[in-house]
């Protein structure tokens, strides 16, 4: 039998609203709650930059139970993914559900002793209030602290009447228009900018990223649609999954050459369709490395405007402002106007007391989530998008909602399944086992996911089959 349970959602962005359905289909009561004026929070238009549009083509980028409306192009746009899921939220009763303008300051455990979470709020009048919940879901996104970089002179450079802004302050096409405009970063929020500055009519747009990496363009050789080469089960298949058969192994043997002949032939072609020669822009690293685990989409334009010199691209970093100067890394002097940081966002739960962040963050900024979706150690607690895919997003909401409305709903650990706390187990094991191998030796030091699963290149805490699968799709960079 179902205990209604109260349920906080934070946040009403893509996963916020897949959980609010799921938990509301389930029977309990759901509040969300969203510190902007408006959902959608990566597409809420304020928060977006002129232009944005997906990387998933419209039929992946979409909740299973609604489809994006047939009048929407492959790779609908910022304002379009926005109307969708209001549509959505509409259509599942889910707008009145949501308190806006309405932040999670922070949280604790509840003072009656009752199993759930006391969160402290700001209101849309500034005003703190507080409420408890049986349960919380954590639906806040990867990309909402954006990163921030302090060097010196910045204040002198202000002064003269330069700007610094991180990437997801561009909304608006005048902050380019007549200036001289220089963008950090290599991502794709980066190059869509560094593009946009130029349609926009800037003087002058400079790109200052580290190292060149492996872009996909929305057609390759101009003509095929992405998806039909790298949405494929084929080129799935030529990576090696988790605890394959001998066979399979035998068959990856075999068909290696082939393998290594298809990478090499995308490389090429990129090459070619992006003038990634004349542009000095090849990457080193090999592309099946890279697309490993993410491989951003070339924003249209953004090749063919460096190599015919709309936009400047130098290799290296800011080092420092001087005046109405940035001085790079590598020595180079760049006259500024605007300074665009598009370097990222801090991932964490800020609102989490440290005792729990601890034990939900390793030392290292990794997530210690079973499936990305719960920790064992976080009673009443789950988690739902972080890592980078809309159907996960779905699926995690359907995974956490019936768990929580288990018999027991006073135990911390019993929600998770029996494979969690196996899997917990093994973790746990592994802990302190995997250490010991590496300082003998035994074993190789991790390396990171560059997918921002949240787990590390050999033991990505996705399913077999969805690490797979994730190999090949292109992911965003914000
Ligand atoms: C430019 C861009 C393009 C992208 N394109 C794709 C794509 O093509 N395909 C793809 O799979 N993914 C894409 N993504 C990734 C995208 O982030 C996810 O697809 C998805 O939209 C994330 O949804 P979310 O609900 O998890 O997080 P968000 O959209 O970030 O929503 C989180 C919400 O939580 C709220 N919030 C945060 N902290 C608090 C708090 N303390 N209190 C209250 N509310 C809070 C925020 O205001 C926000 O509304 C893109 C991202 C960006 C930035």
């Amino acid at each position: 039998m179902i205990r209604r349970k109260q349920v906080c959602i934070i946040g009403a962005g893509v996963s916020g609203l897949a959980a609010a359905k799921a938990f509301a289909a389930r029977g309990h009561q759901i509040t969300i709650i969203e510190r902007s004026g408006d959902l959608g929070g990566v597409w809420e238009p304020a928060r977006s930059y002129p232009e944005v549009q997906t990387q998933s083509p419209k039929d992946l980028y979409r909740y299973t139970d609604k489809a994006m409306p047939d009048s929407y192009p492959e790779w609908p746009k910022g304002p379009q993914v926005h109307a969708y899921l209001t549509e959505y939220a509409k259509d599942n009763n889910l707008l009145g559900a949501i308190r806006f303008n309405t932040a999670v300051l922070q949280m604790d455990r509840r003072p009656d002793a009752k199993p759930g979470w006391r969160l402290d709020l700001r209101g849309p009048d500034g005003s703190t209030s507080h409420a408890d919940f049986d349960f919380v879901a954590v639906c806040t996104g990867q990309f909402n602290e954006p990163q921030t970089l302090s060097l010196s002179g910045e204040d002198a450079f202000t002064a003269q009447g330069g700007r610094i802004m991180h990437s997801s302050r561009y909304n608006d096409p005048e902050i380019a228009k007549g200036r001289r405009i220089v963008v950090l970063g290599g991502s794709k929020s980066a190059t869509d900018i560094a593009v946009n500055a130029v349609n926009a009519g800037a003087t002058e747009v400079t790109l200052v990223y580290r190292e060149p990496v492996w872009r996909i363009p929305y057609f390759i050789g101009g003509l095929v649609n992405f998806k039909r080469i790298l949405y494929i089960r084929a080129q799935e298949e030529m990576f090696k999954s988790w605890g394959i058969g001998a066979m399979s192994r035998f068959a990856h043997a075999v068909a290696k050459p082939l393998v290594w002949a298809n990478w090499r032939g995308l490389e090429s072609l990129l090459k070619v369709q992006l003038k990634l020669g004349k542009c000095d822009m090849v990457p080193k690293e090999r592309i099946e490395d890279g697309v490993n685990c993410s491989v951003p989409i070339a924003t249209p334009g953004f090749f063919p405007m460096v190599a015919d010199g709309r936009i400047k691209a130098i290799r290296g970093s800011f080092a420092r402002y001087d005046g109405n100067s940035i001085l790079m890394t590598g020595g180079q002097r760049v006259q500024a106007d605007v300074a665009v940081l598009a370097i990222g966002y801090k991932l964490g739960v800020p609102f989490l007391p440290q005792a729990y962040r601890e034990k939900l963050v390793d030392p290292d900024g990794q997530y210690r989530l079973y499936r990305l979706i719960a920790n064992p150690d976080l009673p009443e607690m789950g988690f739902v998008g972080f890592n980078s895919s809309f159907f996960s997003r779905e699926f995690w909401s359907s995974s956490i909602s019936p768990n929580v409305s288990g018999r027991n709903g006073s135990s911390h650990r019993s929600w998770l399944p029996i494979c969690a706390r196996r899997y917990w187990a093994v973790c746990y094991t592994a802990s302190i086992t995997a250490p010991a191998m590496r300082s003998t030796g035994l074993a190789a030091a991790p390396t990171r996911c560059r997918n921002r699963c949240g787990g590390r290149a050999n033991s990505c805490m996705q399913t077999p089959r969805s690490r797979s699968n994730s190999r090949s799709l292109p992911r965003p960079q914000a």
